[in-house]
């Protein structure tokens, strides 16, 4: 790296631990470019940073568009905020990618919370894999830490992947629910509730209420059948109204009581195994767009895919073949 990026890092790295805003702010752009220049000031910056993370509770909330998401990260960021959190809320948006548009990136979304400077809000990266976008966050919540947030929340739609990507960055995994219970749990995937830390059904207001506490006994009842059994944590199905406010302090009060249930040991473990497997996706992300680039691959490619598509060749041969192109010599016999 050049003597000037080391030097752009280094105070970048400083404004950032000295809780300022506009650094976050570009060290978050600096984060998200795609420019190896940028990434490489970025890296060195994190590097510096990185013994002043990790002292944030990192929440994740997940759930349908429209089960009010934003609704609820606006109370509770107002709630916390209130008792003397700092609050960063990140998102990922995996529409923002394949429309253009996005489900999560509309600006009025959230507008009290986003004025707030006890508050940074920043809305999904787009472009890219989700892969990409999720290390993206992943670095984003670092830096957001390193500037003295300890509430970290990810947000994401719960319409695809990107709930597993957020469940692997996040200390506790929240998804909100709607109050149509049973019908519900049929729509949504059965994998979501499997890796929820935490389940709320939202909207428990007015004409409602009812049909929540039947959707919260609903999804109690399915949880038996869906999670084993664990001794640290029994998953609690809770209800709220972002729109009273009515429960949204004891949802935060089970985040805590998950924490205490987690201990630091266990959290320090969750921690490491996330960050184990974030390694792993950095050199799987790493190598399979090398390979994709590779200029004889790529080349190479249409033709070993329509090969394999009519039954030419079998994968294993073309992958082979590819491999060897690339410069890695075929698999060694299992
Ligand atoms: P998101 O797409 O998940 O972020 O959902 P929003 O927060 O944008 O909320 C979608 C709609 O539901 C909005 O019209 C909200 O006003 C409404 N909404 C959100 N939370 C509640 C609630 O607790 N009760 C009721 N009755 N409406 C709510």
């Amino acid at each position: 790296m050049p003597e000037s990026n080391a030097t752009v890092s280094l105070s970048l790295a400083q404004d950032l631990l000295a809780g300022k805003r506009r650094a976050l702010a570009r060290a978050i752009t600096l984060i998200e470019s795609t420019r190896p220049d940028h990434r490489a000031v970025a890296e060195a910056m994190l590097a510096e940073v990185l013994p002043q993370t990790g002292r944030s509770m990192r929440l994740g909330i997940s759930g349908v568009p429209g089960v009010g998401k934003s609704s609820f990260i606006e109370v509770l960021g107002g709630k916390l905020i209130e008792a003397g959190h700092k609050v960063a809320v990140l998102a990922i948006d995996p529409s923002s990618r394949r429309t253009g548009g996005s489900i999560l990136g509309d600006k009025t979304r959230m507008e009290e919370l986003a004025r707030n400077p006890s508050a940074f809000i920043r809305p999904s990266p787009t472009g890219g894999s989700l892969g990409g976008v999720a290390r993206r966050t992943r670095e984003g919540m670092l830096a957001c830490e390193a500037a003295g947030f300890d509430v970290v929340i990810v947000e994401t739609v719960g319409v695809g992947q990107s709930e597993t990507a957020v469940a692997d960055m996040v200390d506790l995994f929240l998804l909100l629910l709607l109050p149509s219970g049973g019908d519900e749990l049929q729509g949504i995937k059965k994998g979501v509730v499997e890796i929820a830390d935490l389940l709320v059904v939202n909207k428990a207001d007015g004409e409602m209420a009812e049909a929540a506490a039947r959707a919260a006994a609903e999804y109690q009842s399915a949880l038996r059948m869906l999670r084993p059994l664990s001794d640290a944590w029994q998953v609690p199905v809770l209800r709220c109204s972002a729109l009273t406010g009515t429960g949204v302090a004891e949802v935060w009060q089970a985040v805590e009581r998950y924490r205490d249930a987690l201990g630091e040991p266990g959290l320090a473990r969750r921690r490491a195994d996330q960050a184990r497997a974030w390694l792993w996706s950095e050199i799987d992300d790493t190598l399979l767009a090398r390979f994709r680039r590779h200029p004889a691959v790529a080349e190479a490619l249409p033709a070993a895919e329509r090969a394999v598509m009519a039954g030419e060749t079998t994968p294993g041969l073309a992958a082979d073949r590819l491999l060897k192109t690339f410069g890695v010599e075929p698999k060694e016999p299992r």
